[in-house]
């Protein structure tokens, strides 16, 4: 009777053995398997802190990160975001303080809003070129010249009157019409001085028509950065409050996408890609960590994600309320989106994880 027990133990053991020789090649051989427990133990990779750091398969570098920045048209003194407590609007001539701040701690990019003094109908200060975000860039090269790289937003929502990221037209917002003023102002954005820029109206055919003005104009070393997919979403409430470009009327779901959609995701990642897009982006980046993973997959392009602010606000008001520890979910959440795929992420928290990763 034991005997038996043993050999059916035996057999059982047997047809694992060859169910796993089918899927790996990692076998050992047929009496036992080292890939099982008690010969196999994950923890010896943990045992001390010396063994896990040498075992870290995702390592952060301030060279990953990008921090937005906003620079406001007419005021003198820098402005606290309310509802992103730390960062900051900036007046035209502090901003450069902040970008060495920044370029100290090892940061190699930027991303720049601009918010003017006047809006319109149709946006026209986006283009304008002397307009805040193209004095800007001026100054930012002036002092900075390739130490840093300068990748712009190119969208029309803090521009226009009604908060809309393109031209509304007969009641709607109208895509072809949008594309005239979104390359326009590409191009005044590469005119000045920016590297890359980043249309992020989700205008279809964006990209192209901003890659045939830059090519036509000389600018064919400009980069574009798409807003692959970028998605209507709660997150970026705290944006709109920073930015001051929430809509006046209704919201941007013909525009932006929808959050329940992977595979639509995809084909707008695909569009950009064949519109000649260098870089591609996901935004946000928590909630979309599936589809940052599965455009880095499917693509050759460099991944971009961006954290948005209201990722940035939910750790801040939780850190704030001591219900967290600050550094260690910063830390997390960032680890997450480059082990997602990530090349470069775009972070309110970027200036923050530079300093952490200086002190550890
Ligand atoms: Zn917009």
């Amino acid at each position: 009777m034991k005997n038996r027990n043993v050999d059916k133990s035996r057999n059982k053991n047997k047809s694992i053995d060859s169910d796993f020789k089918e899927n790996t090649t990692f076998i050992s051989n047929n009496h036992f398997n080292y890939e099982l427990f008690p010969k196999m133990r994950l923890r010896r990779l943990r045992r001390t802190a010396a063994i896990r750091e040498l075992f870290q398969e995702i390592r952060l570098s301030p060279k990953d990160f990008v921090t937005p920045l906003f620079v406001q048209e007419g005021i003198n003194k820098n402005l606290e975001i309310e509802s992103m407590p730390g960062i900051f609007r900036y007046a035209p001539d502090k901003i450069l303080e902040e970008i060495d701040n920044i370029s100290t701690l090892g940061i190699k990019a930027i991303i720049l809003f601009g918010i003017p003094l006047k809006k319109d109908l149709y946006g026209k200060n986006s283009f304008n070129h002397k307009g805040i975000v193209q004095e800007t860039i001026k100054s930012i090269k002036k002092n900075f010249g390739d130490k840093l790289a300068i990748i712009t937003d190119v969208c029309l929502c803090q521009y226009t009157s009604h908060g809309h990221c393109g031209i509304i037209h007969e009641n709607e917002i109208n895509n072809d019409k949008s594309l005239d003023i979104l390359s326009k102002t590409a191009l005044s954005h590469a005119d000045a001085g920016a590297d890359i820029v980043a249309p992020s109206a989700m205008m279809d055919g964006q990209v192209k028509a901003i890659r045939d003005i830059l090519d036509d104009n000389g600018f064919k070393d400009t980069l574009i950065m798409g807003y692959s997919a970028k998605q209507a979403s709660s997150f970026f409430s705290p944006f709109r409050d920073a930015a001051h470009s929430q809509p006046e009327f209704g919201n941007r779901q013909s525009y932006q996408m929808s959050y329940h959609n992977s595979r639509e995701a995809s084909r707008e990642i695909k569009s950009d890609v064949e519109e000649g897009a260098d870089v591609l982006m996901i935004k946000p980046a928590i909630p979309n960590l599936d589809l940052i993973y599965s455009a880095k997959q499917n693509t050759l392009h460099p991944i971009a994600a961006y954290s948005v602010s209201g990722e940035y606000s939910m750790i801040k008001a939780a850190t704030l309320n001591n219900w967290m520890d600050e550094n260690l979910a910063v830390t997390e959440s960032l680890t997450a989106i480059k082990r997602a795929g990530a090349n470069i992420i775009i972070s309110y928290y970027a200036k923050k994880m530079a300093e952490i990763l200086r002190n550890s």
